[in-house]
């Protein structure tokens, strides 16, 4: 196995459970070879970790094992053992995320369940070998009876099979809801499943009431709010099939056709448009800071959103945000939120913060994937 020695003393943050090692971070790198497991050596020479290692990365190390000997394929089998036994979701609930990569201890690798289908999907092609070469899937399969199981990575055009074959979407129970998910051309793996505990919450407060949905997708809090005895939904989402399939599932849960109504529209536009009041609006708009330069630039358009969308609540309105942005975190939320009622004239009370479901588990140390916020205010 070949080693490779850190530059600077990272010995304490790896130790700490950090799973990334950046590459200014390290020191020899003529021998080891990118795409393979290396034996992580202290600035001193001391052994400290195993580690994938991929030259061209941001993240040159991704962290395996802290353990003596190399990790081996057992011990992979074993975490994803492990992960499986913390998806204690109710028998209704029959889709959410198997494994959650560096917050499963399985860097790089993500395995979201729909019913019987597994939707794989890995951070980069060399990492992706290198799973596939540990038998992951192998090993998956000891632990369900798959139909199917796809590969949808990034740098692949197309989904791959690697087992059976998918042409239609999928049926699945969350809680008592049922949704059609479309895993071949869906964003992300088919779903937001990250929001899961969030929908379940905000259905609490829908009973009788009017509610805006905006950024909906396919209708998962609409869904939702209907079921929980909403008098009227509005889904707004710019993807006209995302609002197909939003009408779509909202009828395949027997709610009332006309109490569901479906816009095609920038949220943006939308809202600069209705004067209308809704006793409940969500916000959910897609990451807008892929990146540290683009931060500034987000936090104005949720700042704009938000505010907008505080104008169009009664006083006793319940607003629920929410971001997915991993470099926004809870301070810069919480600001944002801040100025957007300043700015809305409005003034409110928190209910409720969360984030994302606990099949999105993250290292206590590595807060990049602490990346949902979700906030729940009733404004005066
Ligand atoms: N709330 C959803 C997930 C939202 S994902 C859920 O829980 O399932 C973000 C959505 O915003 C996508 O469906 C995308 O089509 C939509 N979108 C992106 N920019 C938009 C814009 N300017 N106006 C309206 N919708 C937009």
């Amino acid at each position: 196995m070949q080693k490779l020695k850190l530059s600077r003393n990272l010995r304490k943050s790896i130790l700490r459970g950090h799973p990334w090692v950046y590459g200014s971070a390290l020191e020899k790198v003529g021998a080891a070879k990118s795409g393979e497991m290396v034996q992580v050596l202290d600035s001193k020479g001391a052994h400290l970790a195993w580690a994938f290692y991929d030259k061209d990365h941001d993240f040159a190390l991704r962290i395996l094992s802290l353990d003596k000997a190399p990790p081996s394929r057992a011990v992979f089998a074993k975490k994803l053992q492990n992960a499986l036994a913390l998806r204690l979701f109710n028998a209704e609930t029959t889709a959410y995320r198997l494994l959650n990569g560096e917050g499963d201890s399985l860097p790089g690798m993500v395995c979201d369940r729909y019913e019987d289908v597994a939707v794989l999907q890995f951070d980069s092609e060399p990492l992706e070998k290198f799973w596939l070469s540990q038998g992951v899937v192998e090993s998956l399969q000891e632990f369900f009876d798959w139909t199917c199981i796809i590969n949808k990575s990034r740098h692949h055009k197309e989904p791959v099979f690697l087992k059976g074959q998918l042409s239609n979407s999928i049926s699945i129970q969350e809680n008592q809801v049922a949704f059609s998910i479309n895993v071949l051309e869906g964003q992300k793996t088919g779903f937001f499943l990250d929001q899961r505990e969030n929908r379940q919450y905000l259905s609490r407060f829908s009973q009788g009431k009017s509610f805006l949905n905006l950024f909906s997708y396919t209708g998962g809090f609409s869904i939702y709010a209907g079921v929980g005895g909403a008098r009227q939904v509005t889904s707004v989402d710019i993807a006209p099939n995302a609002i197909e399939n939003a009408h779509f599932n909202w009828q395949l849960n027997g709610l009332e056709k006309a109490c569901h109504k479906g816009v095609v529209k920038d949220c943006y536009e939308f809202l600069k448009e209705t004067k209308e009041l809704y006793d409940m609006i969500m916000v959910d708009p897609p990451s807008m800071a892929p990146n540290e330069k683009s931060k500034p630039q987000a936090i104005k358009k949720y700042t704009d959103i938000f505010a907008m969308a505080a104008k169009r609540l009664p006083a006793e309105g319940h607003l629920f945000l929410s971001s997915c942005s991993s470099h926004i975190n809870f301070d810069d939320f919480s600001a944002i939120i801040d100025e957007a009622l300043s700015q809305a004239r409005r003034t409110g009370r928190v209910l409720r913060v969360s984030g994302q479901g606990s099949d999105h588990p993250f290292r206590h140390i590595h807060p990049e994937m602490r990346y949902l916020k979700f906030y729940h205010l009733v404004l005066d």
